[in-house]
C-alpha cells in the first residue's frame, strides 16, 4: 500500500474544509498533514488516574475524582448567581460550580448516582472548588480507555474563531488513522536498537495519544533525541566539509619568539589551564587544519596573555597575527599590555582604530603589506578593505558576541589560505548551547584563575542603606584602593539615565570631597571618555562613575568595589561581567548590589545568584534559565540551522551530549554520505535544510 503523501495539503484531510484550513495555516503554521503530524501537544492531562479529595493541592493542574452529590444550592445574585454541587467522594467534600446553564444542569445531575468528575481545583473559603467541571456518570467512565489527552497550544485568535482542543484531537485523530502504513524511520536502524530508542512512528502517534505517561516520556525522549541527532548531524558534516575543503596554514616551527618570551619575559607562572590551551592550539595549527577554536575563560582568567603567546607562535613561522577588540579603549589596553608584555623584543606591534589617520596610518598600513608589522591590534577598522596583510596566519577575535559573524567572516578572505582563527569570550556559554550554537568551534575552557586572587564579596543593599555603604567605601579609599559606580543607560531612558549619573556623581562629590572623581558616559566625545578613563586607570582618581562602557575588558587591578545601581536593571550575564572588573589584584575585593526595597520575584533571584557564586559557568546557565536560551548574545547571528520544536537546550542538556555522540559515530562511518544504512538519514537532513531557518534577514 503506497503511503500518504505528508506534504499534501491540510484541505484534504476529513474534518477540515477551506475555511479551517486557512485558518489552521495562518493562525498555527499548520499547512500541509505533515506540519499536523508534528504539531506536538505541550502538555497531556492525565484521565487514568483517580484522586481522593484530601490528596488535593491548590498547585495541582487537574484533578479527577469520583463520588456523589450530596446537594444542591444556588448562591449569590445578579452575575453572581452560581449553582453549586456539594460532592463527597467519601474522604471529603469538594464544590462544583456553574456559572451558566444552571437550569439545565440542575436537571441533568441527582444525588442518586455516582459521578466521576474533572477539572482544575483552586482552594477557596476553606474549601477546594472546581469551577466547570465535566461530569460523567461512572457507570460509563472506563478509566483506562481515557488514557492521557493531548493539549494543543491554540492561539486567542485561532481559539476565537473556532479551533478547540477537541477539534484539534479530532483531526490527529482522522490523520493517525489515514496513515496506516508505518512512517517511515530516518534515524539509523543499528542506532535505534542501540539506543533502544522507539520507532519514530511509535513515537509520533505516542507523542498525540500515549497509553500512560510512561509511553508518552519515551517517546518525547525519541523525538528530541532526533531532533538534537539532526542539528549535531548538520554541524559536524560541516565542519567535516571545511576540514577537508582548508588546508591549515603550517605554524610549525619550534619558536625562538614563544621560548625567547615564555622563558625570559614572562612575569609569572602560567596557570594549568593557561598552558594546556596554549598547548591545544599550538596542536591546532601544525596539524595541517584550519584552527577554528572557542576560548572560553571568566573575566580576568587570563585570556589576553594566551593570545598573546598564540600570536608568538604564529609569528615563529613567519605569520602575522592580528587581534580585534570591540571598543577603542579596549584595542588600546591590548596594544599597550602586549608591548609591556613584549619589553624589547623584535615584534612590531600596531594599533589601527578609527583615530589613527594621516601618516600614522599610512605608515601602519604598509607596514603590514610589507611585512614588517608584525602585530596588528585594532577594532573594526581592521577589516576595512584597505587594510592588506603581506602574510596573516592567525586571527583573533575577543568579546566575539559584539562582532556578527558576517563581519568575522571577512577577515578570513584577508589571505589566499583561511588563517587560524581563535574567537575569545568571557561570556560564559553554557555547554550545551556551544555544542549547538558553537558547534562547529572546537571548545577551550580557562577553567581557573591565577593564583592568589581572594573571590570578590558580593553584598545585596537596598538603597536606603548608602551611609554604611559609604563608610565601606571610605575605608577602601583609604587603604589605596579605587571605586567604580556604575549606571544602567538604555537608550528608551537615556535622559533619565543620565540624570540619574550626574546626581550620583554630585551626591559623591559632597560625600566625598576630599576625593577625585572620574566620570564616563557614551555622550561624552571619545578623547574626553579616553581621558577620563586615564585619570581613573593612573590612579589620578579614586572613583569612576560609569555607564555600563567598563562593562568590557578594562583592567586597573588596583580597584577594589565595584558599586552597581539600579542593579535590578541588568540581566546578570552583565552583572557578571561588571564584576570581573574588580578582583584582579591580591586584594580582597568587593562587588555592591543596589536596588529598590520592593523587588519582582525574579531580580530577588538574580541578586541571590550573585551573591551565592563566583562562577560565570553556574551562572550563565541560571541566566539561560531565567530568560531561555534564545536570548543568550550572538544565538541569533550565529544561527542555529534548525528551529527546536521539542528539544530544549537548558532541559535536555544530557541529550544534546548523547546526539552529538551519535553524530560524530555516523560522520566518521559514512564520511562520504553514501553507505546505504544511512541513505534516508541524509535524505532527511537534506529535507530539514531546505525549511531551514533564514536567519539572514535579522541583523
Ligand atoms: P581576561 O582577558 O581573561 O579577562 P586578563 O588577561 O586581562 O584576563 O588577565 C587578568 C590579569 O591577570 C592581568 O593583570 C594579567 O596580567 C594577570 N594574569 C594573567 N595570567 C596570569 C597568571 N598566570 N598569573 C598571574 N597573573 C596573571
Ligand atoms: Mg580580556
Amino acid at each position: 500500500m503506497p503511503g500518504v503523501d505528508l506534504h499534501t495539503d491540510i484541505v484534504f484531510l476529513s474534518g477540515v474544509g477551506p475555511q479551517r484550513a486557512k485558518l489552521l495555516k495562518e493562525q498555527m503554521g499548520i499547512a500541509t498533514l505533515g506540519d499536523l503530524l508534528t504539531y506536538f501537544p505541550y502538555k497531556h492531562i492525565d484521565r487514568s488516574k483517580l484522586y481522593y479529595s484530601h490528596e488535593l493541592t491548590p498547585e495541582m493542574p487537574y484533578v479527577q475524582l469520583c463520588g456523589r452529590f450530596l446537594s444542591f444550592t444556588v448562591e449569590g445574585v445578579g452575575r453572581k448567581q452560581r449553582l453549586v454541587g456539594h460532592f463527597s467522594d467519601g474522604h471529603g467534600v469538594v464544590d462544583m460550580v456553574w456559572f451558566n446553564s444552571i437550569p439545565y444542569i440542575r436537571k441533568a445531575y441527582d444525588e442518586l448516582h455516582t459521578y466521576v468528575v474533572f477539572g482544575k481545583p483552586t482552594f477557596f473559603n476553606g474549601r477546594y472548588n472546581i469551577t466547570h467541571p465535566e461530569v460523567d456518570p461512572a457507570e460509563q467512565v472506563e478509566l483506562s480507555a481515557l488514557g492521557m489527552f493531548p493539549n494543543y497550544s491554540i492561539p486567542e485568535k485561532a481559539k476565537k474563531r473556532g479551533v478547540t482542543q477537541r477539534m484539534m484531537q479530532g483531526l490527529v485523530r482522522n490523520l493517525l488513522r489515514l496513515l496506516q502504513a508505518p512512517l517511515p524511520e530516518v534515524l539509523p536502524a543499528d542506532l535505534v536498537g542501540r539506543m533502544r530508542l522507539m520507532t519514530r512512528d511509535e513515537a509520533v502517534r505516542a507523542m498525540h495519544f500515549p497509553q500512560n505517561a510512561l509511553e508518552l516520556s519515551a517517546a518525547s525522549y525519541r523525538m528530541k533525541f532526533e531532533e538534537l541527532f539532526f542539528v549535531q548531524l548538520n554541524i559536524l558534516r560541516y565542519t567535516q566539509l571545511r576540514k577537508r575543503q582548508y588546508v591549515g596554514l603550517p605554524v610549525n616551527r619550534v619558536g625562538d619568539l614563544f621560548n625567547d618570551f615564555y622563558y625570559h619575559h614572562l612575569p609569572f607562572e602560567l596557570t594549568g589551564a593557561q598552558k594546556r590551551v596554549i598547548r591545544e592550539m599550538r596542536e591546532d595549527m601544525r596539524s595541517g587544519r584550519q584552527m577554528n577554536r572557542l576560548l572560553q575563560g571568566d573575566v580576568g582568567s587570563g585570556k589576553t596573555l594566551v593570545a598573546l603567546m598564540a600570536m608568538l607562535i604564529a609569528l615563529d613561522s613567519g605569520f602575522q597575527a592580528c587581534i580585534m577588540a570591540p571598543t577603542e579603549i579596549l584595542a588600546e589596553q591590548h596594544a599597550q599590555t602586549f608591548r609591556h608584555f613584549l619589553g624589547d623584543m623584535p615584534v612590531r606591534v600596531e594599533l589601527l582604530t578609527g583615530k589613527v589617520k594621516g601618516k600614522a596610518r599610512k605608515d601602519i598600513l604598509e607596514g603590514l603589506a610589507a611585512g614588517g608589522v608584525h602585530i596588528l591590534v585594532g577594532t573594526h577598522a581592521v577589516i576595512e578593505d584597505a587594510v592588506c596583510f603581506s602574510n596573516l596566519g592567525l586571527v583573533i577575535v575577543d568579546e566575539q558576541h559584539r562582532f556578527g559573524v558576517a563581519q568575522r567572516s571577512k577577515l578570513w578572505g584577508k589571505n589566499a589560505t583561511p588563517p587560524h582563527v581563535l574567537v575569545m569570550t568571557a561570556t560564559p556559554i553554557p555547554r550545551t548551547l556551544a555544542m549547538t550554537v558553537y558547534g562547529d568551534l572546537d571548545v577551550s575552557v580557562i577553567d581557573e584563575l591565577p593564583p592568589g586572587r581572594k573571590p570578590i564579596r558580593t553584598l545585596h543593599f537596598f538603597d536606603n542603606r548608602r551611609a554604611q555603604l559609604y563608610d565601606h567605601v571610605r575605608r577602601e579609599i583609604a587603604r589605596g584602593r579605587q571605586v567604580y559606580v556604575v549606571y544602567p543607560l538604555i537608550k528608551e531612558s537615556e535622559k533619565i539615565d543620565l540624570e540619574n549619573l550626574e546626581d550620583g556623581y554630585e551626591m559623591l562629590r559632597a560625600e566625598f570631597p576630599d576625593y577625585r572623581i572620574s566620570k564616563v558616559h557614551g555622550q561624552m566625545k571619545p578623547q574626553e571618555k579616553d581621558e577620563e578613563m586615564r585619570r581613573f586607570a593612573t590612579g589620578e582618581t579614586q572613583i569612576l562613575v560609569a555607564t555600563t562602557v567598563i562593562e568590557v575588558g578594562v583592567n586597573v587591578p588596583n580597584a577594589s568595589v565595584m558599586i552597581i545601581e539600579n542593579a535590578e536593571r541588568f540581566g546578570l550575564a552583565q552583572l557578571h561581567q561588571l564584576r570581573g572588573r574588580v578582583g584582579r589584584g591580591a586584594e580582597q575585593s568587593y562587588c555592591i548590589l543596589i536596588t529598590s526595597y520592593k523587588l519582582a520575584e525574579d531580580t530577588r533571584r538574580r541578586m541571590q545568584i550573585m551573591t551565592e557564586t563566583n562562577d560565570g559557568f553556574e551562572i550563565a546557565e541560571e541566566d539561560m534559565k531565567l530568560r531561555g536560551p534564545g536570548t543568550l548574545d550572538g544565538t541569533r547571528q550565529s544561527g542555529l540551522a534548525f528551529e527546536l520544536k521539542v528539544a530544549d537546550l537548558v532541559r535536555d542538556a544530557q541529550v544534546v551530549q548523547q546526539a552529538r555522540d551519535a553524530a560524530r559515530e555516523v560522520v566518521t562511518a559514512d564520511p562520504e554520505q553514501c553507505l546505504p544504512a544511512y541513505a534516508a538519514m541524509w535524505q532527511h537532513l537534506r529535507e530539514l535544510k531546505q525549511q531551514e531557518v533564514d536567519w539572514s534577514g535579522i541583523s
